[in-house]
């Protein structure tokens, strides 16, 4: 069991530096990774949009191909008006002429609606088009740090998790899982020194007689009120 709780202690130790590691990178890796969301997000809306202006042309033209033609009906009944022998003839062509100057009417204002689309959504572009340009250079950058710091702690970070895999062999992994059950619920702390009676984890004052048979080292005890693994801290002796 001593060898058990030793090899947690060093566990402990190792993992502490492991978040160190960790923390060095500070912010970054969080940063760029949010960067690159928000820059994946505004190059789909571009693409988005520069579609949908595609279509809106596409449809503009098929209504001006329309228009023309009903134009070309329109003189032709206001000809035929001129030509009519009766009052009925005269009041189907006037109607017929007024049905296509509304057709008319609707499609010439479908094609305003439409180059009103167009050009908002090119305005739009045009500023989707500079945050992404700033963008991609605030992700250059961050990631450039990013990089530099994890390939400058790399190394240690390397030499860390290889320490980590010769302890965790001397260790069961249920004594694994419950270290690290604790200590993710812990704050990271999942072993504790016993100090001058008192869990160093929690400061709860630990009974006399579980203080001795802590120092011991022969059984894994944990703190009644934080649930940390207990051990003797060897340099308080
Ligand atoms: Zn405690």
């Amino acid at each position: 069991m001593q060898k058990t709780l030793y090899s947690l202690i060093e566990l402990q130790e190792i993992d502490l530096n492991l978040d160190k590691v960790e923390e060095e990178r500070g912010d970054l890796p969080s940063i760029v990774e949010k960067i690159k969301t928000t820059l994946e997000k505004k190059k789909t809306l571009l693409i988005e949009q520069k579609e949908l202006i595609t279509k809106l042309k596409v449809d503009s033209k098929t209504i001006e191909t329309e228009l023309g033609s009903l134009k070309v009906q329109l003189k032709k009944y206001e000809t035929q008006l001129y030509q009519v022998k009766t009052n009925k003839e005269y009041d189907a062509i006037a109607n017929e002429t007024e049905n296509v100057k509304k057709k008319i009417d609707d499609l010439e204002n479908m094609i305003i609606e439409s180059e009103e689309k167009i050009e908002n959504l090119t305005k739009s572009n045009d500023q989707i088009q500079f945050d992404i340009e700033k963008l991609s250079t605030d992700y250059d950058e961050n990631n450039v740090a990013l990089q530099e710091k994890i390939s400058a702690s790399s190394e240690e970070e390397n030499l860390l998790k290889n320490e980590r895999e010769i302890v965790e062999k001397k260790l069961t992994n249920q004594q694994i899982n419950a270290y690290q059950r604790i200590r993710s619920a812990k704050k990271g702390i999942a072993v504790a020194y016993c100090n001058g009676g008192v869990c160093s984890g929690c400061f709860s004052f630990l009974p006399p007689q579980k203080v001795v048979e802590i120092r011991s080292m022969k059984k894994l005890y944990h703190c009644e009120s934080c649930g940390r693994i207990l051990v003797w801290d060897k340099n308080k002796e």
